[in-house]
């Protein structure tokens, strides 16, 4: 593989990921961007300890704009995009609209006091774009391509996890615009975040009370069990195993595990590597299937232990839809969004059947 680093023409970072070793990426960008200036910060809840990112600067943004103008396709035809190269394979850049900016630091201030505990939101927001058709979606990508995808993610973990102040890196996937994605092109995003997610402060907590009641890893055990059950198992290969959870908040949610526990990407060995995309792109291609055909919306998410103080938790993906049936999407209403509290209409054992029955024969 071949990395590639140069920067846009406001300065911001672009690296292109090529599984061709003679890949020439010297494009330079043409347009006339000023730099961007961010100024957001992250503020603590008081009543629940939970960080929240104000980034009030970000409402020019782009928004679903034609097919001709989409940013994330390569520049050709006399037309720049964000990406000078007329042809890529991978390619991450800094988000223009950034909520997470490490340059927050020189402009936003810090208090430490208990009621007003704030900090500047100093992070990076990239965006991958996984291939350049701008048609195609990541369950079309070959395993070749899908395990690009996975060095990129790789890459980026390793890179912002030691740069100075962030505290964990989160990739992810959103797809559809059902889930809210403006942009169609085929891409997913990374933060490097300042803080502790709430998701993984709570499994972190859950680790730590799991250990001192039975002396044992809460992940490792989670999978020996599902493994050792099967009920909720959906696939399964050497290397990973996917399941619903035992207690799933969304209609149709997958957990992909590692069978050795790792805490991130960057620990992931050769044949774990070599495994994932071929279970990932089955487990795409099933939602895909969930509903008679036709693209399904959902969120993926990279599970990552964070920079310090996570050693109990163990790398994994968690794919879930908002979809519940062909025409009903599941909405976060007040007892969900109010509460933090889920009803989900689709027990985990049919859910997982139905995950089965989709099955590429
Ligand atoms: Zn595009």
């Amino acid at each position: 593989m071949k990395k590639t680093a140069t920067t846009l023409a406001d300065g911001r970072e672009i690296l292109y990921f090529d599984a061709d070793d003679t890949a020439n990426r010297d494009a330079t960008d043409p347009r006339p961007l000023e730099p961007t200036t961010a100024l957001s910060e992250v503020r603590r809840d008081p009543a629940t300890g939970e960080w929240v990112t104000i980034a009030a600067h970000r409402q020019g943004r782009t928004y679903h704009p034609p097919a001709d103008e989409c940013p994330l396709c390569p520049s050709r035809d006399g037309r720049a995009s964000e990406i000078p190269a007329d042809a890529y394979e991978v390619a991450v850049f800094e988000n223009r609209f950034p909520s997470l900016a490490f340059d927050s630091a020189a402009h936003v201030g810090r208090s430490d006091a208990p009621l007003r505990t704030s900090a500047p939101a100093a992070g990076r927001c990239e965006v991958v774009c996984f291939t350049s058709d701008h048609q195609a979606s990541f369950a079309d990508l070959t395993p070749e391509q899908a395990r690009l995808v996975l060095e990129a993610w790789t890459d980026r973990t390793a890179d912002l996890s030691a740069r100075p102040g962030v505290q964990q890196v989160y990739c992810f996937e959103n797809r559809g615009a059902e889930i809210g994605v403006t942009l169609a092109h085929p891409h997913g995003q990374v933060y490097a975040l300042p803080f502790v997610t709430p998701r993984t402060a709570r499994m972190i907590t859950a680790a730590a009370e799991h250990r001192v009641r039975t002396g044992g890893n809460l992940f490792e055990d989670l999978l020996t069990a599902e493994r050792a059950d099967g009920t909720r198992v959906v696939l399964a290969g050497d290397h990973w195993t996917a399941f619903v959870p035992f207690a799933a908040r969304w209609p149709y949610e997958v957990h992909l595990y590692p069978h050795r526990r790792v805490p991130d990407l960057t620990h992931l060995d050769e044949a774990e590597r070599a495994e994932f995309p071929l279970l990932y792109l089955e487990l795409l291609r099933r939602f895909d299937r969930l509903f008679g055909g036709g693209t399904t919306p959902y969120i993926s998410a990279w599970h990552q232990a964070p920079i310090v103080g996570g050693h109990e938790l163990a790398l994994h993906l968690e794919l879930f839809t908002i979809r519940r049936t062909a025409d009903k999407l599941k909405y976060l209403a007040g007892v969900e969004s109010g509460m933090d509290a889920f009803v989900n209409d689709v027990s985990p054992e049919t859910a997982a059947q139905r995950l089965r029955e989709v099955a590429t024969s």
